[in-house]
Order: C-alpha cells, then structure tokens, then sequence
C-alpha cells in the first residue's frame, strides 16, 4: 500500500503539521493544502494502526493532528470530502435498516473436518474440471459478523451484512467507523469501477476482554446508583455481529471491530462489464490487490499451495495455533484460486462446489441439567429440550420450582465462544439410551456453529438425588389430548388439530425469512397477538385488527403502519415461498421451487399422482406422498382457496416460466472462459428456453459451448460424433 518512501514522507509532514496554527488559517488556498495533507497522514496513521497493527505515531499526536483537520473543515465546510477520516463519526440513530440485494448471493460454504474430507473434495473438483493439477488459497475462517462492501468510483458506497445470503441490512454508517474498511480505495488503477467485496468484521481477544473489564465498572457505578446492571458481553462473535447491527452507530464505534476482507465477490469495469475469471483470474491474487488497496486481508494468515496434502497441514498447524491467534476462528477455508474454474464448477443449491470450510474440533463442557421442558412443533411433534446451567451455579436453583426460576439470568455454559442453556434431547429413546436424568452432570460438545448436543450423563458423579425423567402422554396445551406416536416412528405427536402451540409454530413458521419472510413480524409478535387472542390461524394475518394493536403496549402508529405494509406486501410473494410457509412436511425453499414450476395455479397440484410428482426431478417419494396427501386433504384446500380470496398470490408468475421452447430436449455443457455471458446467465438462458445444462461430456450432450482456452472437455467433446461443438457467438446466434 505504502512504500517505504511514502513512510517516511508522511513522518515528516506529520511532524511538520502538528507544529501548524490551522486556526490562523483564512486563505482558501492555503486551508485546501492543509486539508488534503491531513487527510492524507490520518489515513496514512489509520492504515498503520488498523491494517498493519504497528502504529508510529501515539494516540496524542493522532488526536492533535485529527483536531486540525475538524477545525479547518469547520472553517472551509466546501472543502470537506466524503472520504476524509471526519467523516467516520457515528452518524446517532438508524431506525430501520433497509434491506438490500447482494449483487451477486454470499453463499454458506460445506464442512469438511479431517485430511480425508479435504482429499475428497479435491477428487470431486479433479472430475468436475477434468483437470489434475489444481491450486488452492487456504485462509482462516473468522468467527465474527459477515459483511459484503460496494465500492464505486473508488469511494465506499454501501455495505451490508450477509442476512439470509441474497439480501442483507444496508448498515453502511456502522462500517464507516470501522477503521480498517478504507473510506476511499483506488480499485481504478485496476480498471476496476465497480466491485463488491466480502469480508467478516472481528473483535480482537484483547479487546473484547477490555470491553468487559469496562462494562463491569460501569455497572459498579450503576449498582451505586440503584440501578440495573448491564449485562456483560457474552462472545466475541456476538458482540462483533451485534455490533454490526446497532442502530447506534457509536455502539458500533465503541467495539472497536476490525474488518477481515478476503474475497472479490464480482468486479465490473466502466463499461459494466463483468471482470471475474478474466481480468480477476485468481483469487490469491485478489487478496494480494485488496491488500495494496489497504484492506486488512488475511495477508500473514493465507496459503497457496497444488498440493492437498500441504493444505490439510496448513489447516493442522493452526488448529493447534487458535487460541494463541488473537482472533477467534473456528476453521479454515479452503477455495480453488483459478476463478475460472471456480465458475466451471458452479454451486449446489446451498453451497460452491469451488470452496469447503475445514472445521476445528469439537470443544466439549460439563454442565448440570436442571429441567426437561417439552416442545410441541408445528406438526404436533413433541420434542424434550434439556435445560443446562454452567456446574458452579446449580447450587443456585437446584431447590427452586421451574416456573420461579427467572431464566434469563440463569448462567449457562460457556462452550467454544457460545452460552450454551438449552439442548434438544431430540425423543423418548434418545433419553432412555443415554439414560440422562434430572440432576446429572452431563457433557456437552459443540463444533463449530453446530448445534450443541448431549454426549452422555456423567454417572459416577451421581448423588442418588437425580430424577430419571417421565416422557409425557398428553399435550401440555389446554387440551391435554393424549399424544400418538406411530408404529416404527420414534417421535409422539400431538393430534389435536386446533393445538395452540401447534397454531402457533405454524404461524411462526409461515411469516419467517424462509417462507413468507413477511417484514416486521416475527417470532414474539406471533406470540403476543396469539396471546391476545387477536390470531389463530395463518388467514387471521391478513385480517388483523390494526386498531385493537395499536392499543397493545410498545405500538405506535408507525409500527403498526409498518406490520401493515409488511403483510400487504407479502400477499405479492413468490408461490413458492406460500408453499413453504403452508408447513407441508418435508417441503422447504429448494424443493418448492423444483415443484412451483410444475404448476400454473397451486390447485393444480389437486391433480397430481404421487408417480407424477416422482417423475420430477430431484423429487423423491417422501416429498410426493407429503405433497399428495397434503392437496387431497379438504381442510387444507379450503385454507388456500381463504388466502386466495383474502388476496394471496396463489399463481407462478409469468416471468419465471420459460420463455421459449426453443432449446426443448436439448442438453448444453459451457467449458473455457466465455467472453460475452458470465457461466451463469449463460445456463439460466438454456433452462428459459427450455433447455437443459449438463455438468460433463458423455453422449447425451448435444451442444458443447466453448468458450476461450478450451481444454479438456473439448478433446473429449471431438470424439464423440452426435456432440455440436459450437462458439459462444454461435450460442447467441441460436437465439435470435
Ligand atoms: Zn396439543
């Protein structure tokens, strides 16, 4: 970023500046060349403490010379620019966060735990590319709050966090404080005018411990005073991702986050044009240009290796290195540096095929189990859930009744960075198996940002007054209906069809982000207006009674405006997202989408065999009888036909339909590097019109498209005779 030149430059006018009177200052001129110098150092200062951690300059000093620059922006308000280090002051109160599209999806990335998973994932990319030879870049992967930033012109424009992957909130304000994110970055010396970036925003070790030891006076001074405590920071991911998030960007100064970027999500040149996998060929190198940017990269942290044996070795050492590393990071990530190949090889409907995170073991912790409280799901399935506190505060409610113990201040376990105060015991044999009672000490283990589950009891350090625990045969709703558990099934339900907790997980379930996602109404809310006997049923939503909440404590005029134009506009969402939020089983986003093409109007699926639904494919028989047996049912379709009437979008919409016929029974492979399309707009174009992708050569392909460098699946592609081997212009050419 800087050279040794540029160090010792600005040095010399850091010294030269401080000595200056700014405030004399009444020439224009003079003020201009001032305010570019000072900005110029204070970024320079920044990029040492922040990116570099080796600052040369003490925090008096920095204070000195920043007060000048505020002073003479003061002065000269036209002289201030948006990229000058004043502008990174918390910017007070954010109401609502808007939400946002990512330019292109922050995808979450597959596990792998040992060598041997490493050595398959590399098999698996050895086919996909037909290549033998592959690099890889390995990088830590940080524990914190993902963040994707939007550069434009050089200047930062937007950033955002990662939300469910497609969208996220736009918390632009918060990450200007952040010191290490660069106001201003000269992406043009790289022809680059456009570019998002990826990166996750940490909190050092040091530093988290320092906002407790300072939570902790603050809260004697509290105390003192008769008031409530607050409460300490619990992780440091939490607090970083928290931090994020605050509405408050002074909270999000406070934390003093750092921001890790270590991805070039998509770059466009002036002309628009897409400049992945052909100007921006390697991932490695990307990191390289983000660090002369001045991005804080994993620049110490990274590899570049051919060999998967050195990657797992690499992976190895700093398993044994976390916690001496002074951020947390429950993993490494492994990714294909060609970017070509990265889109050659494409993504799964979850995860890139092109990249696997490496996930550090297990850690385990002992805790005491103080009670089994009894879910009911929205399909009436009961499930135990154990309730844990950390072994050293047990003592404190082991006498006490559940319903008087206040069970947000019970102390959980500490596991691997998380409080850890409920655990699913998932069913009746899973507790007899492991024979957990009421009282045990039982081990715990969690890995990763897996959820944490019960190894076992630990029986010798029973003391005879452990309860073993009694599996429930009647709901705990006011019903009391007996439960029913099916022959070779191992799961009770409750059958009863107007069970409250049963209503109320399926309207929890139907307004969530992966269903209706419906704005401003979540999991409390449901609660409350069930509560209030204001909801009963899913159509109740779209028939609420707005001036019967605005009477409800904490409403107000413009939160209800809100909860309204949320559920107005949910009525507009995709049909597969209504099948989703209906709750039949085994039907989540990826498989109601496979189905919603299917189907002009959701009736249609009235009439649908289970043979038709399995010849669909990626349809398997547990989907096709759930979905048979969910439309033949009279009660459900008199659901639907209500939130048709009630104004529900019940239809595929047009645009997502094909197009075309035209590529009908014809099957497509792209390979090399194409010019014109990105791989993806060039598939999507197949599927619209008809057509369908394959992923290699074999006889059943009819058109191979070859793009620049062609290698392999060309040769292959030549001697096999029915293959059309056509130019990527060729392919747009059968379009028109
Ligand atoms: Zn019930």
């Amino acid at each position: 970023m800087y050279s040794a030149k540029d160090s010792d430059k600005y040095s010399k006018l850091s010294a030269q500046l401080i000595k200056e009177d700014v405030a004399k200052v009444k020439d224009k001129k003079v003020a201009r060349a001032w305010i570019q110098q000072l900005q110029q150092v204070l970024n320079y200062h920044d990029w040492r403490y922040y990116v570099l951690n080796n600052a040369i300059i003490d925090d008096f000093k920095y204070d000195g010379l920043y007060k000048k620059l505020v002073v003479l922006e003061e002065a000269f308000p036209a002289l201030r620019t948006a990229d000058s280090p004043t502008q990174r002051v918390a910017r007070g109160l954010t109401d609502d966060f808007n939400n946002v599209d990512h330019l292109i999806p922050m995808l979450s990335l597959d596990n792998s735990y040992n060598a041997e998973d490493l050595k398959d994932f590399e098999q698996r990319l050895q086919k996909l590319t037909e290549q033998t030879e592959l690099k890889y870049c390995v990088e830590p992967k940080f524990d914190g709050g993902s963040i994707a930033l939007i550069y434009e012109n050089d200047m930062l424009v937007r950033a955002a966090t990662r939300g469910n992957g497609i969208s996220g909130d736009e918390i632009t304000n918060n990450a200007k404080v952040i010191r290490s994110i660069p106001l201003r970055a000269e992406f043009s010396k790289y022809g680059i005018y456009k570019v998002e970036l990826r990166g996750e925003v940490v909190i050092e070790k040091s530093i988290f411990k320092q906002l407790n030891v300072d939570r902790s006076k603050e809260n004697e001074t509290l105390i003192k005073a008769g008031k409530k405590p607050l409460e300490l920071y619990k992780n440091a991911r939490n607090t970083a991702s928290g931090g994020l998030r605050a509405k408050n960007s002074e909270i999000t100064a406070k934390r003093k986050m750092d921001a890790f970027i270590f991805q070039v999500g998509v770059a466009f040149n002036k002309d628009g044009k897409d400049m992945m996998a052909r100007e921006l060929k390697s991932h490695y190198a990307n990191i390289e240009m983000l660090a002369d940017l001045g991005f804080k990269v994993p620049q110490e942290e990274k590899l570049l290796s051919a060999s998967i044996e050195e990657v797992a070795k690499f992976c190895q050492t700093w398993e044994d290195k976390r916690d001496d590393y002074h951020f947390e990071i429950d993993g490494m990530v492994v990714k294909l540096d060609d970017i070509n190949l990265q889109e050659e090889v494409g993504a799964t409907a979850h995860h890139p095929r092109w990249a696997i995170a490496y996930k550090f073991k297990a850690k385990q912790g002992k805790a005491k189990l103080y009670y089994v409280d009894y879910q009911i799901g929205r399909t009436g399935a009961v499930t135990p859930v154990a309730k844990i506190c950390a072994i050293e505060y047990y003592d404190q409610i082991k006498d006490k009744a559940y319903t008087d113990i206040d069970k947000d201040t019970v102390l959980g376990l500490s596991l691997a960075g998380v409080e850890v105060k409920n655990i699913s015991l998932h069913n009746e044999e899973f507790i007899a198996e492991k024979d957990i009672r009421v009282g045990d000490s039982v081990l715990v283990e969690r890995a990763g940002d897996v959820i944490p589950y019960i190894v076992g009891s630990v029986a010798e350090e029973r003391t005879g007054a452990e309860k073993t625990i009694e599996f429930p045969r009647t709901c705990l709703c006011d019903h009391q209906s007996a439960l029913e558990k099916p022959e070779g099934e191992s799961v009770w339900r409750c059958v009863y069809a107007a069970c409250p907790f049963q209503l109320e997980e399926s309207i929890i379930h139907f307004v969530s982000k992966g269903a209706m996602d419906i704005d401003g109404l979540g999991k409390d809310i449901v609660k409350k207006f069930m509560a209030e006997g204001l909801i009963q049923s899913i159509p109740d939503l779209y028939q609420l009674d707005y001036d019967a909440i605005l009477q409800l404590e904490g409403w107000k005029e413009k939160s209800v405006n809100n909860l309204k134009k949320g559920i107005e506009q949910s009525k507009q969402q995709p049909l597969w997202r209504l099948l989703v939020g209906l709750g039949i089983r085994f039907i989540g986003g990826t498989t109601a989408k496979l189905l919603e093409k299917q189907v002009t109007h959701i009736f249609d699926f009235k009439g649908f065999t289970e043979e038709q639904l399995l010849a669909i494919p990626d349809i398997g028989p547990k989907v096709a009888q759930s979905v048979q047996a969910y439309f033949s049912d009279e009660k459900n379709l008199k659901n639907i036909k209500l939130l048709e009437d009630l104004g529900l979008n019940v239809s595929l919409q047009a645009n997502m339909k094909n197009t075309t016929n035209l590529f009908e029974e014809k099957t497509f492979l792209f390979t090399g590097t194409l010019t014109t399309l990105k791989r993806d707009e060039a598939k999507q174009l197949v599927e619209e019109n008809g057509g369908k992708n394959l992923g290699s050569v074999s006889k059943n392909l009819n058109y191979l498209v070859i793009g620049e460098n062609a290698g392999s699946k060309l040769k292959k592609a030549q001697a096999i005779s029915n293959i059309t081997i056509i130019s990527e212009q060729d392919f747009l050419e059968l379009l028109q």
